[in-house]
């Protein structure tokens, strides 16, 4: 069930730090480059503390966050062509056989003005796990209360009270 259009979210993570800049300040340059690259950046999360998945693997704790944009285009791949320029020149490295790799960035389109797109491997519409993730849900439900999933038509809100009585919690906290 389509719902009306919701906006432009993307997410932002950060867990290896560069150079002097430690993951915050990633986050912050990323969001500096996508203003400055034509995407306005309207709205901003707080930045959430995230334990890194599988847990026993003992990585650095993620820094996340969700921003809304308002894109220079209304092309969905051409976003993620710059979030992925972006990650580029924050020196991320893809890691293809290690799924869970420290990264310096990840940014990923959330969801964008509710549009649904065929599972892809270049982009998915909207993100496939955003429901698994309470690192995602945490920080848009802070600037989007009333988001609902494009495909099912479900609260935000009840996707995350579900997602908290499961047991696959990232363990996510507000920083200050
Ligand atoms: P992760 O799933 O940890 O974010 P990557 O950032 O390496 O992993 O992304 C893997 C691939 O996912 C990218 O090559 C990208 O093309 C694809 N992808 C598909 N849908 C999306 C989306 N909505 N946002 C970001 N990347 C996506
Ligand atoms: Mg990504």
């Amino acid at each position: 069930m389509p719902v009306e259009p919701s906006g432009i979210y993307v997410g932002l993570g950060s867990n290896l730090g560069l150079d002097a800049k430690i993951p915050r300040d990633i986050l912050h340059e990323a969001l500096v480059l996508l203003s400055q690259t034509g995407d306005s950046v309207t709205h901003l999360s707080s930045f959430w503390s995230t334990k890194a998945w599988p847990p026993n693997l003992s990585k650095p704790d993620y820094v996340n966050a969700v921003c809304r944009v308002e894109p220079q285009d209304q092309d969905p791949l051409a976003l993620l062509q710059r979030c992925q320029e972006i990650e580029a020149r924050m020196n991320r490295v893809r890691s293809p056989d290690d799924r869970w790799a420290n990264r310096t960035l990840d940014l990923d389109i959330i969801d964008y003005n509710g549009i649904v797109s065929a599972d892809c491997s270049v982009i998915t519409l909207p993100h496939p796990r955003l429901a698994e993730r309470d690192f995602v849900l945490l920080p848009l439900l802070e600037i989007a209360p009333n988001w609902r999933h494009p495909v099912t038509g479900i609260a935000g809100t009840d996707l995350l009270a579900t997602l908290q009585e499961s047991e696959n919690l990232n363990n996510c906290v507000r920083l200050d």
